[in-house]
């Protein structure tokens, strides 16, 4: 008859097997890589850093010629007309920081308006959205024209504000054209749950810049970077 030891060894052997078998049906996946995360929202090591609060080097005007906007205190300011990234991004995680005019101006659409475009189409909101109504996949954090955030996670206009968003694009092949998802936390907060991007044949590339939209409003932006996924 086993000791109690010897059945309890017993099970911890057999959880041992177990996995180390689940371990061995996973043997095509890699080691994952050792980074060092950022403090207090700073880019981690192994990311792309689109603006430091210094200069706009690494975006152009959608006409293609350097930014107007307006840098000082670290920030970005809407002026002048959209940028975008010179360069082009697949599946990415995106950090950026953002800020609606304090002194509160207009209403619905018209209040801090701005957005942050995935592969300069795919727009997240960037609106004052702090007792602000408009239609709900045109708030804050909404996918614009397609979904509703899952809370308003607003802070007051003037504040500053994040979003971390996971992109992954619709991926054409021949034939078709793959879905890809969008999720997006607010200040945190998970607004965009791994919503549906659909494949827009043939239209679809596999990479894009980011755009951040003027529209009309002195919305600012600071540490943005981008981690690239593929
Ligand atoms: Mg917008």
């Amino acid at each position: 008859m086993k000791s109690l030891v010897q059945k309890i060894s017993g099970l911890v052997l057999a959880g041992c097997a177990a996995f180390t078998t689940l371990a061995a049906d996973n043997k095509d996946e890699k080691e994952p890589p050792v980074i060092t995360p950022g403090q207090h929202e700073a880019p981690p090591s192994d990311a792309v850093v689109l603006f430091d609060g210094k200069d706009l080097s690494a975006w152009k005007s959608d006409k293609g010629d350097a930014p107007n906007w307006k840098i000082e205190n670290g920030y970005a300011e809407v002026h002048g007309g959209s940028i975008m990234t010179k360069e082009e991004f697949g599946s990415l995680q995106l950090h950026i920081e953002w800020a609606t005019p304090s002194e509160v101006k207009g209403e619905g659409q018209g209040r801090g308006n701005s957005g942050v475009y995935l592969q300069g189409r795919y727009e997240i909101q960037v609106l004052d959205s702090y007792n602000n109504k408009t239609y709900f996949n045109g708030q804050a954090a909404s996918f614009y024209g397609h979904n509703a955030p899952l809370v308003n996670a607003s802070r007051k206009p003037g504040e500053w504000q994040t979003y971390d968003i996971v992109f992954h694009p619709p991926k054409p092949f021949e034939g078709g054209t793959a879905n890809g998802s969008i999720t997006v936390f607010h200040n945190g907060v998970l607004v965009q749950d791994h919503i549906t991007v659909n494949g827009n044949p043939p239209s679809a590339t596999t990479k894009g810049p980011i755009l951040l939209q003027d529209h009309g409003n002195p919305v600012r932006y600071r540490n943005i970077w981008v981690r690239k996924l593929d």
